[in-house]
């Protein structure tokens, strides 16, 4: 057996069985040997042109369980019940030889009960961004859903413009979005609901199963998992753009890439998804949306645990998130966790803010001296140079007393990450069909702390600092 279909077989109510629709002229762009080889994908059996081959057939093990699944969620804060995978399709489970389950989701897959008169496509501008925004997030150490290959095609989607259309496969433990849960708890389905939360737990949280309410224990690794996750995401600058219920993953891994971006100069306002004018989804709101989507998730909880159970749980969020957040921004300046150390960190953050300095780049200077001796790339790159001698005599100080002042912060400090404008530079020649850039930029954000980065057009920050808007048309 290649594929498992658990999902599909044990739940089989919860969605439709759809057989993927291929697109015109299908090619393997991208690959990932690596993923194949750690999820238990049969490759030394199956070349990726041979998969491709078997998605065109309606019956071969990857095509003949393909499932939509159904689940709603809050859209900016509005609850939306018609939703489900409108465009893409699990093929089924791999598992490795660990014994660990892993989705295959094939994207862009046609038109599914749940598309909504969409049409089921996804675009190669959209697939290239997750692909590379997916496996870029795990190498930076953040929770992702990861990408397994990507196939390129002649057929045409409307967008905006016509685009060229193209599939993803992406791999994560389980497609379950906090969306799952809402959808039947509206739906007062309690049956159902109660089938999705014993098959999370068996199939996907077994530590629960022994917990005195299992259901509680549930939702509170849910609940500590998002806080990590969302921690990792403000160290790093990451704005996800569209933190809607039904693209928030039980697992706490990053998930359903749109208009994400990271940030490129410092601006805790930041919002790149230009159909948010609120700002619902700006970088700084990113903690406060993930607590309303768990409390929204809570909810969906309060037929299975008390009302002091989902309060007990929903208060361990921000001291999670907090002591997360801390000691990883404390970590990466090579500081402690003093309130004088963190200080420091605030007034390096209020520089960076007010100077409208790029986030990743003056980490990464930082990084690169040592604490002791100051470069003058790092002094270059402010303008109040009185006001950034004062901080570096006082960090320095600390620095050289701290219990990490010997930690080699280029291993914390990122040099590449999938920038805006170098995943639109890639996108662009992709869509003249020269992925080389994309394969460059791949290899780059899957090896973001390596030196040899540190010269390399990709390290640098854009050239202006006007800020970059993305619709979330994909
Ligand atoms: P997203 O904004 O990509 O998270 O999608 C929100 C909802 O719209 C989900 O139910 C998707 O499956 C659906 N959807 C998005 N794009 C398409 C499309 N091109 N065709 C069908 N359904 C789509
Ligand atoms: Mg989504």
């Amino acid at each position: 057996m290649i594929l498992h279909h658990q999902y599909a077989e044990q739940l089989s109510s919860l969605g439709s069985y759809v057989v993927p629709s291929p697109l015109d002229n299908m090619q393997v762009e991208l690959f990932n040997h690596e993923l194949a080889q750690q999820i238990g994908f049969p490759i030394d059996d199956i070349s990726p042109d041979q998969l491709l081959a078997m998605l065109h057939s309606p019956s071969t093990p990857f095509t003949f369980k393909a499932f939509a699944q159904k689940y709603g969620g809050h859209q900016f804060g509005h609850w939306n019940p018609e939703l489900g995978d409108g465009r893409g399709l699990l093929l089924g489970e791999l598992k490795n030889q660990q014994g660990y389950y892993t989705d295959l989701h094939l994207k862009g897959a046609g038109p599914t009960p749940y598309s909504r008169h969409a049409d089921g496509r996804a675009v190669l501008r959209s697939t290239i961004r997750e692909y590379i925004g997916g496996e870029a997030l795990h190498a930076l150490g953040i929770p992702s859903s990861r990408s397994l290959c990507l196939f390129s095609s002649n057929t045409q989607v409307l967008r905006e413009t016509a685009e060229p259309g193209a599939m993803m496969i992406r791999t994560a433990p389980s497609h379950i979005r906090f969306g799952h849960f809402e959808y039947y708890f509206y739906a007062q389905q309690h049956d159902k609901l109660e089938q999705l939360m014993d098959y999370t737990i068996a199939n996907h949280f077994s530590e629960c199963a022994n917990a005195d309410n299992p259901y509680a224990e549930l939702l509170r690794q849910i609940t500590l998992r998002t806080a990590r996750m969302i921690a990792l995401w403000q160290c790093h600058g990451f704005v996800h753009g569209v933190m809607n219920t039904d693209n928030m993953s039980i697992h706490g891994i990053t998930f359903d890439y749109g208009p994400y971006a990271f940030m490129d100069y410092y601006d805790s306002n930041a919002v790149f998804n230009h159909t948010d004018q609120g700002g619902r989804y700006a970088f700084d709101q990113q903690p406060g949306i993930a607590l309303w989507n768990l409390n929204a998730l809570a909810h969906a909880f309060s037929s299975h645990c008390s009302i002091d159970e989902l309060k007990d749980i929903l208060s361990q969020f921000e001291p999670t998130y907090l002591a997360q957040y801390n000691s990883i921004m404390l970590l990466r300046m090579g500081l402690e966790s003093t309130s004088e150390h963190k200080s420091c960190l605030t007034t390096w953050l209020d520089m960076l803010a007010s100077e409208q300095r790029d986030y990743t780049y003056s980490f990464r200077q930082l990084a690169l001296c040592d604490g002791i001796n100051l470069c003058d790339s790092l002094r270059d790159n402010f303008i109040d140079r009185r006001r950034f001698d004062k901080w570096w005599n006082h960090y320095s100080a600390l620095r050289q007393r701290s219990a990490n002042q010997s930690t080699d912060l280029t291993r914390l400090n990122p040099v590449v990450i999938p920038r805006t404008h170098l995943l639109q530079d890639a996108i662009e020649s992709a869509e003249l069909d020269d992925f080389s850039k994309t394969t460059t930029l791949l290899e780059a954000t899957s090896t973001p702390y390596d030196k040899k980065w540190d010269n390399h057009d990709l390290s640098k920050p854009p050239a202006t600092t006007s800020a970059v808007s993305l619709s979330c048309s994909s």
